[in-house]
């Protein structure tokens, strides 16, 4: 039996600050780096610069293995369909993350 609808999604964990103080700069870039890093295109010096960070910092490593699960996900749900929304709202926040850096002024809707 197939339905279209399934019900409310989990939206899971989002990487949000935590209250007990880890949104330092090293955080942010290591949250920054976590998709070169799962990518493997990190190079060594950054990796173990990266690794020794995760080694004191929960938060960060709660991320990075959140993200890397949900790699596993996408990538076994890919070989049957796309799913095209989730690739769109990943997509979004990629391009959200690179938009910090410049300044995009998207047409104003009014
Ligand atoms: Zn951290």
């Amino acid at each position: 039996m197939v339905t279209s609808e399934t019900g409310p999604e989990h939206k899971g964990h989002e990487i949000e600050p935590d209250p007990r103080g880890p949104s330092t700069p090293e955080c942010r870039e290591a949250i920054s780096q976590l998709y070169f890093f799962l990518d493997g295109e990190l190079t060594d010096e950054r990796r173990h610069k990266l690794q020794a960070h995760l080694d004191h910092c929960g938060s960060c490593l709660e991320a990075f293995e959140f993200e890397a699960e949900l790699r596993m996900v996408i990538a076994e749900r890919a070989r049957d369909r796309v799913p095209t929304s989730l690739r769109e709202r990943l997509a979004m926040v990629l391009l959200e993350e690179s938009a910090k850096d410049r300044h995009v002024s998207d047409a104003r809707q009014e």
